[in-house]
Order: structure tokens, then sequence, then C-alpha cells
């Protein structure tokens, strides 16, 4: 999971993606970066860093950039390592050339079979899927004469994996596509003459932008800052939009293929308290991303809703933080309200267990600010496969619930006194769309004749 943006127009381009990734921050960050294209011919200047946007995008860096003169556009990232490693963490965007011709790319998403293509095209790997993803764009961009747009249109026939991707190039054009599965978001908006990218619809409500759209899956869409071209790849694949971003990922002010990702946490709540109803005095949702659910919770089963947990933004999210410190900023970033715990029998409402390091901590302080019993229940169903369209999951030895041979087993290991999750049809009716990817619920992958060993196999991060 990344965040990506865009912007070509009158406007302050350098200004407009910096304010679109702030808004896009809870989907990466490691690291920051934007690219944007001089309007002489062949001239595109990047500046990436490490952290989050406002460190990256320092004001010394972003004054260099000014320095550039005239801009058409560019293209900004926040990234969440899915590939390549923590440590050399990748920023993107990416610029490479050849000759004359240069290509930036921001993607979001993971290309599963990025070694396999690595020998394909006699690229090399070094720092993951993104570099070889760019190389390979680029040298089919170069057979399809310096072509982006007809080389997104078949890049679907040679990835396992999904992506959302905005590729500036120094002709200079913005091209933004999503593969023809759609796992991943991304919406536009044409607005005072100008083309506005991001990654999620809430960044461009934010910012005002009016009349957005989202990218459909498979489709091209490319703007010269004179006539924009819609086309679509003519490669299909089965509709898979990532059922993940409902449940955690994206903001709740999002829309997502055409569904509010707030309401689709309600309903999981209301769900939940369905099939997996608890005793308890007081449902307390664990922040940010279990309290649409815990709404819900609470309206379906009467049970008083209360802030019992207080989140310290400033650590960062915990889902996506490097392995290194995912434990200590677990550790670090919730406050606990002593008068809405003490003496309660607690259902705390969360929006998944992944690898269960977040919840086992929070239970325990739960005890420890005098909760009589904790009843944890889970907005999905249990996480048992990993995923290899963009959340770093490498193997189900990581999920709690793949090791654990029963949900008892789960309630043991994160000493809650019950444990109760939604169903796979739970999660699907909330969410009510006929077409969606729930591979790392049910092990079903989108990719015909290819299962979790294969992908694993195919797969290295
Ligand atoms: S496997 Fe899960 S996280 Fe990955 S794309 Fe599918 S639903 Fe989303």
């Amino acid at each position: 999971m990344c965040g990506i943006a865009g912007y070509v127009g009158s406007g302050d381009a350098i200004a407009t993606i910096v304010s679109l990734l702030l808004e896009l921050q809870h989907r990466g960050q490691e690291s920051a970066g934007i690219a944007v294209a001089s309007m002489k011919m062949g001239e595109i200047y990047s500046l990436i860093g490490k952290g989050l946007v406002i460190e990256a995008l320092n004001d010394s860096g972003l004054s260099k950039l000014y320095d550039v003169g005239r801009v058409f556009g560019g293209i900004g990232h926040v990234r969440y390592t899915t590939s390549g490693g923590y440590m050399d963490s990748q920023a993107q965007p990416v610029v490479i050339r050849d000759g004359a011709y240069t290509v930036a790319l921001a993607f979001n998403g993971t290309i599963a079979n990025y070694l396999q293509l690595a020998k394909e095209f006699g690229v090399r790997e070094f720092g993951g899927d993104t570099s070889v993803l760019a190389k390979v764009l680029l040298r089919l961009a170069r057979e399809l004469d310096n072509d982006v747009v007809e080389a997104l249109k078949v890049l679907p026939s040679y990835v396992v994996g999904g992506y959302s991707i905005a590729v500036l190039t120094s002709e200079p054009r913005l091209v933004v596509a999503r593969d023809p599965h759609g796992f991943r978001p991304l919406a536009i908006s044409l607005s005072d003459g100008g083309l506005l990218v991001s990654s999620e619809t809430s960044a461009l409500d934010a910012f005002g932008a009016v009349g957005w759209r989202e990218v459909l899956p498979g489709e091209v869409i490319s703007y010269d800052g004179h006539s924009i071209e819609f086309t679509k790849s003519p490669i299909s694949a089965p509709i898979s939009p990532c059922i993940f971003e409902y449940v955690y990922f994206s903001r709740p002010d999002s829309i997502f293929n055409g569904v509010s990702v707030y309401m689709a946490r309600v309903r999981m709540g209301e769900e939940l308290a369905r099939v997996a109803p608890a005793d308890g005095d007081v449902v307390i949702p664990v922040p940010d991303s279990g309290r649409a659910a815990a709404i819900g919770f609470s309206r379906a089963s009467g049970a008083p809703l209360e802030e019992g947990i207080v989140v310290n933004k400033y650590v960062g999210r915990g889902f996506i933080a490097p392995p290194a410190i995912r434990e200590t900023i677990s550790k670090l970033k919730y406050g606990f309200v002593k008068s809405s715990i003490d003496g309660k029998r607690v259902i705390l409402v969360d929006d998944s267990i992944v690898r269960g390091t977040t919840v086992k901590s929070i239970v325990s302080k739960l005890r420890s600010s005098g909760a009589r019993e904790v009843h944890v229940r889970i907005a999905s169903p249990p996480y048992r496969y990993p995923c290899f369209m963009g959340i770093d999951i490498a193997s189900r030895a990581e999920l709690l619930a793949w090791r654990a041979a029963s949900i008892r087993d789960i309630a043991k290991s994160i000493e809650a006194d019950s444990v109760g999750y939604n169903t796979v049809d739970g999660l699907l009716k909330s969410v009510g769309l006929p077409l969606i990817c729930h591979a790392c619920f049910t092990g079903l992958y989108p990719f015909k004749g290819l299962s979790v060993d294969d992908l694993e196999k195919m797969f290295i991060r």
C-alpha cells in the first residue's frame, strides 16, 4: 500500500502535489517524493526523502524544485514498503532515462513476479519491484514508439500483482492507469482546466476538487495539458478490488468503487454484533480504523459506545510500520481512559488482527486500566493468507490466524476472555460489491492457475 498523487494545470503544481500527499499520508510513512516536468522538453526533476511528507519534502528541497522555472506538472508518492526491503526503502517517484526520453513513475501495489520480469527483460532487480516495473515500462514504451499509453495497455499481460500507477514523461505528459483487476484505488478530477490525481477520493475532496471520478479497472488516462485521452487495456481480468481497503487501509471519508468506506465499516460492525455477539458493559473501539465498526456494533447490540483508547497520531500507523519498530509503536501509540474502562466488561472492537502484536498489547493495557473482562470482536474474518497485491505480509507464518489452531487459541495468545470474528459472508454483505478480492481471508486469489504456494515461491520481498 502506498499513495500516489499527480497534477497538471495552471496552478502551483508543487504545492498541489504536496497538499495531496499530506492527505494521503496514512497510506505510507516511510518515504515521500515528488517529480516535476519542466516546460523545457526532456527535463524531469525530483525530490525524494525518508520519513513523513513534511520531513522528506522540506522547504529547502522544495525551493530547489521551484528554481527549475515553469513547471508542466508532476507526480508524488508516499511509500509503504511491500518489496525491496526496509533499510534501503526505495523512495518514489523513480526517474529513469533512455537517451533523451525520461519517465518518472509512482505506483501503489505489488508486482509479485518482478524477479521473473527482471530475467525476461534482462534488467537489474536491485530495489525490488518498483525499479523493475519502471524499467519494464520504459522498455515497452520504447518498443511502442515511445508511447507510455500503449505500454500501459499491454503491461497487464506481463504482470502478476496489482497496481495503480502515475507516469510523468518528458514529452511532457501525465499518464495514469489502474490494473484490469482494479485492486488499488485511484481517482481523478478535471477542474479549472487541469487534471488532479489521487489514490483516494478523500484527498480530492479535502483539496476542494470538484467532479472527481474513479479510474476504472484497466483504464489508461493521458493528459498533455491540452487534450485528454481515455483508453482501456484490451487485456481483461476478473474485477477484484481489494476488500481490505474497506477494512483498514482507506480513509473513512473516501469512496472506493462507489461505496463509502465509512458506511461499509459501520455495516461490518452491525454484522459482527449479529454473528459474534458479546456480553459486555461497554463497546470500545481501537482507534482509528476500528471506530466505525464499533459504532455499528454498538448500534446493533445496544451496548453503549465509549472512547476508552486515545491514539497518539504522531507515532504512525502500526500496521504499515517497518517490522523492527512495529512492537515499539504498538506500545507507545495508545493511551487509556481509566474512567471508561475501570470495573467494566469491555467489548473491544478492531478492524482486523494480522500479526496480533497490537491487539495483545491493548488487551493487556485494558486489564491494567481495570477492565474486568476483555472480549475482542473483529470486523473482518480471520486473516489467514498473505497478500501479493500491495500489502506487506511475507508469509503465512507471520499471520496469527494461520498459526493458531482455533479461535480459542487466538484468544489465549492475545490473553482475551473471548475473541469473535465477522464471517466472509458478513464482510461481503457489508461492502456490497458483487466482485471483490478477499484472498487474504479465503486463499482464493484472482489469478488463474496460481495458488498461494505458487505465489509465495514467485514473490521474494
Ligand atoms: S489479498 Fe486481501 S489485502 Fe490483498 S488485495 Fe486481496 S483483499 Fe486486498
